[in-house]
């Protein structure tokens, strides 16, 4: 083909597509016009997932009549006038891109008034032509309204995910320049349901109890900034070592109020929590980083979410030696006694981690087909629950499920007829394993074993979640999560706040096993649940796990799948305070070993801690 300019209206939905790359991107832009105009309150309204319509509200200055179609052109700002101006940049906009790229792929109409003068204009854009301008009554401020994001990019139209995913981005959007501006009053809607609202207090403190409920906010202290070191302020709020997570989506950093990523300054955050989180866990972060404009430069990335720094060694270190500061001084490091008695998790387990994630990459076709080999609950002897189904436990239930039922791909693989030596790296992690050799139950909670390195104790409750989280991760990527379904679909009475939370769930529900419907306003129908909730209520096993996400602790993991899977085994597993066989703490232990990653629950508790012999023998004073 020979080679041609494109035309302008397949040129500008090109760049539109960089700038705008999903609603929750169109919001961002259209909130970040409505804080330059200077607003005190920003409202925000969004239809499905933003795809139908997004309309942002604010009372900030408004667009004179002679400039409101200006609004509209490729690069027409009133944030820049001469290129010196790219070396200090104060507003969040200063492209003039953003209004011209979404009207070019969308609906748009605009209704301003500029605070001086006594009219408003409305003006309305269909796919970045011009429809139609005039004078029209309206409150001072600005108010946009885009519909139909996307109808003429179908392209960009079938990547999008299902609204309540896009709402989720749009609500974390919001959460984020809530945090950012606590003087300024947000407020989210999605389908007439209110999500979000901040007050404007101007205290952080009450936005992260919005974004985080009193609970979590309550563990999070002031960041300390100490002397302003002349690279960078830092100021924010970190979590005390009682509140982690299982990744690191909640560091939040801003630069100049601006929410950025950055792969080195997250990296920061988490090194300044060395030694005071287990491994695997990471803070809770809000960081407010605040510098001199021309020692950044903020125009390196379409959607401004990346920056350059000028010094970023410097910057590394202000935010690290001020979370540091800040957590000597509220939660001081555990001085570990040399001579004191020790649980440890066992060293073993970390390694047999380490070995399988290294052999991960040779490994990913076996990993994802073969779940751990290991006898499963189901085989084990029945107990009296053959005759009256005890709904209360969900140990007996997994024991009494027909093994027909009960998942065809855990009972794939029995330690059987698992192949051997399915790799280097299987092996080894395979030989790392200690055979651990049950002694008895404690407290009806702690498996009591002997292992190599000494005495053992298994916690049974953090365990079976393991095993149960490891197995339901493998059937989901095999496509064969094993089911109960109903004789006739239940209908499901979910309340407004549960109601929501299962809009914005259904997809992952549906992964793990939870045939849901939507049946009418906050009423669903439940055609299935997960087989591990085989013998419990179903009502009551959802209503369960959609606990278990409003109460948002257990919702830990690196996707929204692994995250709901980590609900439903909590819920699912046996608890502590239930009496236990020999066998069934045998079974128990021995599919624990087969897990990748015995060594702690999918929440990051440990399922196992050891005292060593050497330890014993000390304190028995057999040995100096
Ligand atoms: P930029 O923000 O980079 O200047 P935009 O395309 O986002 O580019 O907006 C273009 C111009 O339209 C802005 O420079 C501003 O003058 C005006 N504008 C857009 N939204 C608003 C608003 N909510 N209130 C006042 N002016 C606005
Ligand atoms: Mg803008």
């Amino acid at each position: 083909m020979p080679i041609r300019v494109l035309p302008p209206e397949v040129a500008s939905r090109i760049a539109a597509g960089e700038v705008i790359e999903r609603p929750a991107s169109a919001v961002k832009e259209l909130v970040e016009n409505s804080l330059d105009a200077g607003a005190a309150e920003i409202r925000i309204d969004v239809r499905e997932g933003g795809r139908r319509l997004i309309r942002v509200v604010d009372d900030g200055i408004g667009i004179p009549t002679t400039e409101a179609s200006l609004a509209f052109e490729r690069h027409a700002t009133s944030k820049l006038t001469s290129s010196d101006d790219l070396e200090h940049i104060a507003t969040l906009g200063f492209r003039g891109e953003a209004l011209a790229s979404i009207a070019s792929v969308a609906q748009v109409t605009l209704l301003t008034r500029h605070a001086d003068e006594a009219v408003g204009t409305q003006i309305r854009v269909d796919g970045g032509h011009l429809v139609s301008q005039e004078a029209k009554g309206a409150p001072p401020g600005t108010a946009i309204v885009v519909e139909n994001l996307f109808y003429n990019v179908p392209a960009r139209l079938k990547f999008l995910r299902q609204p309540a995913t896009e709402s989720s981005h749009i609500a974390a959007t919001v959460r984020n320049f809530a945090l950012a501006f606590p003087e300024r009053r947000f407020s989210l809607t999605s389908d007439g349901r209110l999500v979000f609202r901040s007050t404007g207090s101007g205290r952080l403190e009450d936005v992260l109890v919005k974004v985080y409920g009193l609970e979590k906010a309550r563990q999070m202290v002031a960041i300390e900034h100490g002397e302003s070191s002349n690279a960078a302020r830092v100021a924010g709020f970190v979590s005390l070592p009682s509140l982690s997570r299982s990744n690191r989506n909640q560091i939040d950093l801003f630069l100049n109020r601006r929410h950025i990523q950055d792969r080195a300054l997250t990296f920061a955050v988490t090194e300044a929590y060395r030694n005071r989180l287990m491994v695997g866990r990471y803070p809770v972060a809000v960081v407010l980083i605040d510098m001199d404009p021309s020692l950044v430069d903020v125009n390196v990335h379409p959607a401004k979410a990346e920056v350059r720094f000028q010094d970023e060694r410097g910057v590394f270190r202000a935010v690290q030696k001020a979370i540091v500061a800040t957590l000597t001084e509220h939660a001081p490091a555990p001085e570990i006694r040399p001579d004191a008695v020790t649980w440890a998790v066992p060293a073993w387990a970390e390694r047999r981690q380490a070995l399988l994630a290294a052999g991960q990459g040779l490994q990913q076709q076996m990993d994802l087909t073969s779940p751990p080999a290991a006898p499963d609950w189901a085989s084990l002897p029945q107990r009296d629950d053959s005759t009256h189904a005890n709904e209360e436990s969900p140990a007996a239930a997994l024991a009494a499920v027909p093994a027909e039922q009960n998942g065809i791909a855990q009972r794939a693989t029995s330690s059987e007829s698992a192949p051997a030596a399915d790799g280097n790296f299987e092996q080894q992690a395979a030989d790392i394993l200690p055979m651990l050799r049950v002694v008895g139950q404690m407290g009806a909670t702690f498996i009591v074993a002997e292992g190599p390195e000494g005495m053992y104790l298994v916690d049974q409750h953090a365990a079976h979640e393991r095993i149960l989280f490891e197995q339901m991760m493998a059937q989901q990527a095999a496509h064969s999560v094993p089911q109960q379904a109903m004789l006739e679909p239940i209908v499901f009475e979910a309340g407004t706040v549960h109601g929501g939370l299962l809009a914005a769930f259904a997809e992952e529900l549906t992964a793990t096993g939870f045939g849901v419907e939507p049946f009418g306003s906050d009423t669903w129908l439940v055609r299935s649940v997960p087989a591990v909730y085989a013998r419990v209520d179903p009502r009551r096993a959802l209503e369960e796990v959609l606990e278990g996400i409003a109460d948002g602790r257990d919702l830990v993991g690196d996707t929204r799948e692994a995250a709901l899977t980590a609900v439903i085994c909590k819920r699912a597993a046996i608890k502590g305070g239930q009496v236990l066989s020999l066998e069934e703490m045998r079974q128990l232990v021995r599919q624990l070993e087969a897990c990748q990653n015995p060594g702690s629950c999918p929440h990051g508790r440990p399922t196992m801690l050891v005292l060593s012999t050497a330890q014993l023998e000390r304190e028995f004073g057999r040995r100096g």
